[in-house]
């Protein structure tokens, strides 16, 4: 009492139940406006696990959606950089509104549909696909545009964009792995397991 230190560190305490955005990929899905178009929380902590930021590094992030992708990569380091293309003019929007609120404002929107919108990008450290798979040329302009060493990882719930990721598995190498979440959930008065689509990965090192 009396001491202003103290009296700053009483202000700072943040209410119980605020939503805690911690330092490291996995962010709550609450985190994001979103529409549904969202890579979910665990599924989202393993993909920028498998992308591997480094400082300074570039992030092309795919079909963009809700940002997440793109706003965790750049909150892993004040000098990554990503630009994200997303065809959808809202959702872009929503795009700079996430990255805005959540501390990188930085993070550049590109609105338009790959592969085309990637020309004269500069080049990337790591790419995530996230949407635009089943395009034809995406995949192939993607892994031509990454250097030696750099990081592919796309994500899909679709058996069509899966078979597109079975090929560059098959031609490139790297790993293709389901990840099946589920959440408990009320069945009744007891609880049981509600399973999320099981999201397939392609994650490969050039
Ligand atoms: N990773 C995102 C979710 C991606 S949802 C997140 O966490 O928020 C897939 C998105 O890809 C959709 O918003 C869709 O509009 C976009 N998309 C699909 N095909 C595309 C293409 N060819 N170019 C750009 N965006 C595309």
């Amino acid at each position: 009492p009396g001491d202003p230190l103290n009296l700053v560190a009483v202000e700072c305490r943040r209410a119980p139940d605020a939503l805690r955005l911690g330092a490291v990929p996995g962010l709550p899905d609450e985190a994001y406006e979103h529409d549904g178009q969202l890579t979910k929380r665990h599924v989202r902590a393993a993909t920028l696990g498998a992308l591997a930021p480094g400082p300074g590094e570039l992030l092309w992030d795919i079909g963009g959606g809700s940002g997440s992708v793109a706003i965790e990569w750049m909150r892993t380091h004040p000098s990554c950089r990503a630009v994200t293309v997303e065809r959808d003019p809202r959702r872009a929007e929503r795009i700079a509104r996430n990255a805005g609120r959540l501390g990188v404002p930085g993070l550049r929107v590109v609105t338009g549909a790959a592969p085309a919108a990637l020309a004269g990008l500069p080049s990337p450290d790591a790419v995530f696909i996230g949407g635009g798979l089943t395009a034809p040329g995406l995949l192939d302009a993607c892994w031509q545009a990454l250097p030696d060493g750099g990081r592919l990882v796309a994500n899909t719930v679709t058996l069509e964009s899966e078979a597109v990721l079975a090929g560059g598995h098959r031609r490139y190498g790297g790993d293709l792995v389901r990840l099946a979440v589920a959440h408990a959930a009320p069945v009744g008065g007891f609880t049981g397991w509600r399973q999320a689509m099981p999201v397939t990965q392609w994650a490969v090192q050039k």
